[in-house]
Order: C-alpha cells, then sequence, then structure tokens
C-alpha cells in the first residue's frame, strides 16, 4: 500500500537475539518495578513502627507522670494527715481527763473556783492565781455573772476546767506553734491556755455563736466527735486559722467544748515544702472553700467533685483530688494540661530523636528517589522537541504496547525523516534548522489523535510514531494527517523541490499478537521508507 509512492513488500529475517533481548528487558522491568514497590513498603512500615514507638512513648510517660503524681498526692495527704492527728489525739486526751473528772474520777487541780474573783468591770469573774502559782502552768479564766456557788455544778465545771491545765501545758509544750487550747462553757466561761490578761481578752457570749463552739452543740455534733470549724481569722490577731472542736457532756446534759487551734500557717509550709513542682496544691474543705493554698487563695472547687481520690478535668486543667482521712478535707493538685504533657514529651526525648532520624532518613530516600526519575526522565526524553528519545524506544517491549489499548489488536508503526535536512541547514543555518525540527516535531505530535500513540525522536531528524489500530486500514488516513501536518506549517526550504519543508514516511501495521518485536516493526518501516524517499519523497509508503 502506498501514498504518493510505490508498493514494497520484503519478508525480514528476525534474529533471536531480539527476542532474548525482549525478555531481559522485561524482567528488568519487573525488578526495578518491585525494587521501588519495597522501598515504599519498607519506608512506610518503618515511618509507622517508629511513629508508634514514639506515641507509645508518650503516652506511657505520661500514664507514669499521672502515676507518680497521684503516688505523690496521696503521701502528701497521709503527710496532712498525720499532722492533724497529733492534734486531734491531744484533743481527744483532753476529752478523755474532762470526761473522767466530769464522772468524779480524777482529783481537781490544787488551783479551783475558790480562786476565782469577782471583776466588776466586766460584770463577771476572773480567775486570780495564789501566791507562789505560776502562769506557765495555769492560763487565764474568766466568765459572766456572779462568783460561782460553792459545790455548785457551775463551781464543779469551773474545777474540771482548771484541772486541764498541766494537759493543757504539755499540748502547747509539745506544739509550740499551737496559738490557744480552751475550754469554752455553756455556762459563759472560757479556760485559755496560754494565759491572756483579763484586760486584752474577757469572756463574751458571743463566743457561744462562734464556729469553733456552734460547730460542737448537741445539735450539730450529736455524735460528739471531733468536728472541724472552717477557717477563721483569729480574734487575738494570731492569724488564720482553724479549730478542731470536742463537745463535753456530764451524762446528757451539755457542759461545753474544748478546742484546740491550728494556725493556717502550720499546714503552709508542708504544701511549699512538699507539693509538686508540676502542680498548684490546695487544700480545701468540706464545702470546696480554700484552706490552705500554695498559690490562689481564692481557690475553689465544686463540693460535688470532691470524692475520695478523683482525677477529672475541669477548665483545661487537671484536678487530682484526695481525701485526708482525719477531716472531711481534701488535698487538691491543680495541673495545667500542658505540663503533664511537655513532661512526657520530654521524658520520650529518646524515641522522638531515633523518629525524627526515621523521618529525615525516608525523606532523603524519596529525595533521592525523586533525583533518579529524573535523571531518568532525562535520560529518556530529547531536549530540543521534549519527545521520547531513541533509548525510550529501545526500552520499549511488545508487552507494554499491548497493554496500551486492548481493544486495538493492531499496532502501526511510521518512520518520518525530514527531506533534504541537510541542505536546509546549508541554506539557513544549524539555528534555524533545530527551530525547524521542532516546528516539525510539534506538527507530528498534533497528528496523533489517541493517547495511546506514541512518537519518538530516533535520530537527528527522524521520528519513529507507534499507533494503536482497530484496523489495518486506518493507517494510510493517519500517514496522510501526518505527511499534512507539516506541509501545512509552510516553513520555506529553498533547497527543496517543493519549496518548503517535507517529510517522508514509511509505515507498517501488523497483529500485535503475530509480532515477534518491536524491533521487527521499525525495520520494516524503515524499509518502507527507503521506497519513500526513493520515490519521490514528500509522501508515505506503507509496507
Ligand atoms: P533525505 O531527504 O534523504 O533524508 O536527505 P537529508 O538531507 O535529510 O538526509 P541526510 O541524512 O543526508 O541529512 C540529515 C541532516 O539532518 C544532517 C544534519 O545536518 C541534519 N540534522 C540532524 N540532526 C539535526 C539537529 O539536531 N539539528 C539540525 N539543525 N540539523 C540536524
Ligand atoms: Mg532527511
Ligand atoms: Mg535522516
Amino acid at each position: 500500500m502506498y501514498g504518493r509512492g510505490v508498493k514494497y513488500r520484503e519478508m525480514p529475517d528476525w534474529a533471536l537475539s531480539s527476542e532474548l533481548h525482549r525478555i531481559v528487558d522485561m524482567k528488568k522491568n519487573l525488578v526495578a518495578r518491585h525494587i521501588s514497590w519495597i522501598a515504599l513498603t519498607f519506608c512506610v512500615v518503618l515511618l509507622l513502627v517508629s511513629g508508634y514507638v514514639v506515641l507509645n512513648a508518650f503516652f506511657q510517660n505520661r500514664q507514669n507522670e499521672i502515676n507518680n503524681l497521684l503516688d505523690h498526692g496521696r503521701k502528701l495527704a497521709t503527710a496532712f494527715d498525720h499532722e492533724l492527728s497529733i492534734q486531734a489525739m491531744s484533743l481527744e486526751i483532753l476529752a478523755a481527763e474532762a470526761n473522767s473528772v466530769v464522772a468524779g474520777d480524777k482529783i481537781p487541780a490544787n488551783v479551783t473556783s475558790d480562786d476565782l474573783v469577782y471583776n466588776a468591770n466586766h460584770q463577771g469573774y476572773e480567775l486570780v492565781l495564789p501566791r507562789g502559782k505560776s502562769r506557765n502552768v495555769y492560763g487565764g479564766l474568766t466568765g459572766l455573772g456572779e462568783l460561782p456557788e460553792p459545790e455548785s455544778a457551775l463551781a464543779k465545771e469551773v474545777d474540771m476546767a482548771l484541772s486541764l491545765s498541766p494537759t493543757f501545758e504539755q499540748v502547747i509544750l509539745n506544739n509550740n506553734s499551737l496559738p490557744w487550747v480552751y475550754y469554752t462553757s455553756a455556762s459563759r466561761f472560757i479556760y485559755m491556755y496560754p494565759w491572756v490578761s483579763s484586760q486584752v481578752f474577757f469572756y463574751s457570749d458571743i463566743l457561744l455563736e462562734t464556729e469553733f463552739f456552734t460547730i460542737a452543740t448537741p445539735k450539730n455534733d450529736p455524735e460528739r466527735t471531733i468536728v472541724w470549724s472552717p477557717p477563721y481569722d483569729d480574734q487575738a490577731g494570731a492569724g488564720r486559722m482553724v479549730t478542731l472542736s470536742k463537745p463535753i457532756y456530764d451524762g446528757d446534759r451539755f457542759l461545753g467544748v474544748i478546742s484546740i487551734d491550728i494556725l493556717i500557717s502550720d499546714l503552709q509550709w508542708l504544701l511549699d515544702k512538699f507539693a509538686p513542682n508540676q502542680a498548684t496544691a490546695h487544700l480545701v474543705g468540706l464545702e470546696g472553700e480554700c484552706i490552705v493554698s500554695e498559690g490562689d487563695e481564692k481557690f475553689s472547687v465544686d463540693p460535688l467533685l470532691l470524692q475520695h481520690e478523683t482525677m477529672l478535668d475541669v477548665d483545661r486543667k487537671t484536678l487530682m483530688v484526695f481525701a485526708l482521712t482525719e477531716t472531711n478535707w481534701h488535698l487538691v493538685f491543680e495541673i495545667d494540661h500542658s505540663t503533664i504533657e511537655m513532661d512526657a514529651i520530654n521524658a520520650s526525648t529518646n524515641e522522638i530523636v531515633v523518629f525524627l532520624f526515621v523521618v529525615f532518613g525516608v525523606l532523603l530516600i524519596f529525595l533521592i528517589y525523586q533525583n533518579m526519575r529524573n535523571a531518568r526522565f532525562m535520560a529518556m526524553h530529547d531536549t530540543l522537541t521534549g519527545m521520547q528519545n531513541r533509548r525510550s524506544f529501545d526500552e520499549l517491549t511488545l508487552d507494554t504496547l499491548q497493554k496500551r489499548d486492548p481493544s486495538d489488536e493492531y499496532l502501526g508503526a511510521a518512520i518520518i525523516d525530514i527531506d533534504l535536512f541537510k541542505n536546509y541547514n546549508d541554506f539557513y543555518g544549524h539555528l534555524a534548522g533545530d527551530e525547524a525540527l521542532r516546528r516539525v516535531a510539534n506538527a507530528i505530535k498534533n497528528g496523533l489523535r489517541s493517547s495511546a500513540d506514541q512518537v519518538f525522536r530516533v535520530g537527528g531528524e527522524e521520528f519513529i510514531a507507534l499507533f494503536s489500530l482497530a484496523s489495518p486500514e486506518d493507517l494510510p488516513q493517519i500517514m496522510d494527517r501526518l505527511i499534512k501536518e507539516v506541509s501545512d506549517l509552510g516553513i520555506p526550504h529553498a533547497g527543496s523541490p517543493f519549496n518548503h519543508v517535507t517529510i517522508s514516511a514509511g509505515g507498517i501495521s501488523a497483529r500485535l499478537d503475530e509480532l515477534k518485536s518491536v524491533e521487527e516493526a521499525y525495520s520494516r518501516a524503515d524499509k518502507a521508507l527507503f521506497v519513500a524517499k526513493e520515490s519521490g519523497r514528500n509522501r508515505w509508503v506503507i509496507q
């Protein structure tokens, strides 16, 4: 078959080696493809594993951090309990003594209600120590009303209170930070140790309405246990304090309340010294109000959140709550989320460094891979026309051609050569030749219609185009189009009988499953091209 040319047919003799090459090429491709998949899978697995290691370390360290804080909190709560239990124990001892005196088991002290004198200024009475008795041993007793009648219930109660003096002294001596120990009577007197002058402090009925007393009255403390007051400011100026109180009864008759004051500053040092760095520690009362705080004194917690031991998130902070056993107070650690997270990150530094190395390594592998792809692309393409080059063509296999469009059973191949191009260069110079070559290459590209078609620059001014054909009948039309596309460029060519740049093309078509190799197609098309040139150029010949 031919166009503007002659029919030419000659059967080629195919060397066995081309078939061997084809098989080797296929294998090379297969290995190359698999290597990149293996590398990619390896990188992804490496990233996933090291990412998992980092996350695992982070969460593990975070949990450790939380566990350490919980442990710390439990210990600190125990320390508070210990501190408070000493005072509670002292109070229990005092109450036991008072009860035994009330029950008549104990001999009253040698300073008694007989030593009270009337104080007209206060319309009450006070204790005046007999000569030889020391203020180190006895506190101050003041009361309202007439002097108690000898042998009266009031006189017995005063005697009971005074009999506590040695223990009062011991309690204060053992705990020199305790401001006061005192017995407040519902019968309107107070006995307090250490001694305070009656000019500075005299019993007043306000005391019976003050919390240290009211918390222990029969109504508020029917169980007669030790009760704790909320924090308050001491009237005598000793500072902010809380009071432990326990009621004293004579049978069913409520007599009064023994109290021990604890200065808040005495609890503060425990917080300041033993609270963890990562948290701000607070001691809160039953209502969630702040008793002692390492930071904000106005801190408070919803009392509903106070449980035995709990950890909760409030306002982007973590609260760890520890219950004290000695009283219904709670120790609260207030921790910024970021603190725990940052500590966990710091503790995971090794894993993070390894992870970063892995990321860096994988990135490097990808960069190298990308560079190799670029290098390969450059090795496979022609810089002048941007087309695939001879090497690309040489690597082509029938296998890849068959996969392009399985519905097309035929391969069409055309070798295209610019006519009398040497003359063109001679006439117009090499640079103009390059430009013409580029334009011709573009025109050939435009002549391809199917995406499955390919064109390669296989020689100086020589191209090979491969077409996917449904039928061999389609090829002449394509060849016509290619010749026309170039001719239509109208690039002047004074050295050509056609006066403009033209091409000649030799084509073949063959069933893909009958072709032995790409080279076979090439060789047959080359022969057809030869015929096209021989028979006058600017034409195509299909063998
Ligand atoms: P024919 O019609 O028989 O093909 O004649 P021809 O002159 O085209 O054939 P020949 O093989 O004698 O010369 C090919 C010329 O193509 C030689 C060379 O000057 C030119 N050529 C090849 N590659 C390039 C190139 O990249 N740029 C330029 N400007 N010219 C090239
Ligand atoms: Mg030529
Ligand atoms: Mg040539």
